[in-house]
């Protein structure tokens, strides 16, 4: 089993039942759920003309290798009916690998650690709250210090507790 971290967002329709259902998709696909965050409404910030998101992180464990896990994830994107107009815009759902153990993966289809998690409050904030001592071989500090001294300065704001499932 290998410990994984997974974001999730979402601006488009029931945020909160897209997020809920994310959550019971992903034990039937061999994610197997630890620790998930609260869930937070954030501002979008790369491209800014769209709606507010939900986002929530999780920590889990699987079997899969990264590659299997990317193309669950995106089964599930798929399942829930999930399109992108275009990279970055609007989706009911979004599914990304922050962290797959301790790997660094650097592969035209996946990178990981995700390479825009340590720019992005809405990553860190959730994942600071499920592992703020998480720290990846590649980081100079573990993720409450990074979280800390990240410029991104827009909206992360707590909406609830974490779901239970
Ligand atoms: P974004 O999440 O940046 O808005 P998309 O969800 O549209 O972008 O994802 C585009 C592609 O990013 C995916 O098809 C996938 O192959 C690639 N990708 C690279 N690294 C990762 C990762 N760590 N987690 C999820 N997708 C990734
Ligand atoms: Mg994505």
């Amino acid at each position: 089993m290998i410990t994984v971290y997974i974001a999730l967002g979402t601006n488009v329709g029931d945020r909160e039942a897209n997020l809920l259902q994310a959550l019971q998709l992903l034990p039937e696909s061999g994610v197997h759920l630890g620790r998930v965050s609260s869930i937070y409404e954030t501002e979008p910030v790369d491209y800014l003309d769209q709606e507010w998101f939900l986002n929530a992180v999780l920590e889990a464990e699987t079997e899969l290798d990264a590659l299997d896990l990317l193309a669950a994830l995106r089964l599930i994107e798929a399942r829930m009916g999930s399109k992108k107009a275009f990279a970055k815009g609007p989706r009911k759902i979004d599914l990304d690998i922050l962290l797959y153990g301790n790997e660094t993966i650097d592969t035209p289809e996946l990178q990981v650690p995700h390479p825009r998690m340590l720019e992005r409050k809405f990553v860190l904030v959730p994942l600071a709250e499920v592992a703020p001592n998480l720290r990846h071989p590649s980081w100079n500090s573990g993720v409450a210090r990074l979280l800390a001294a990240t410029p991104d300065h827009s909206a992360v704001k707590k909406l609830h507790d974490a779901p239970s499932i």
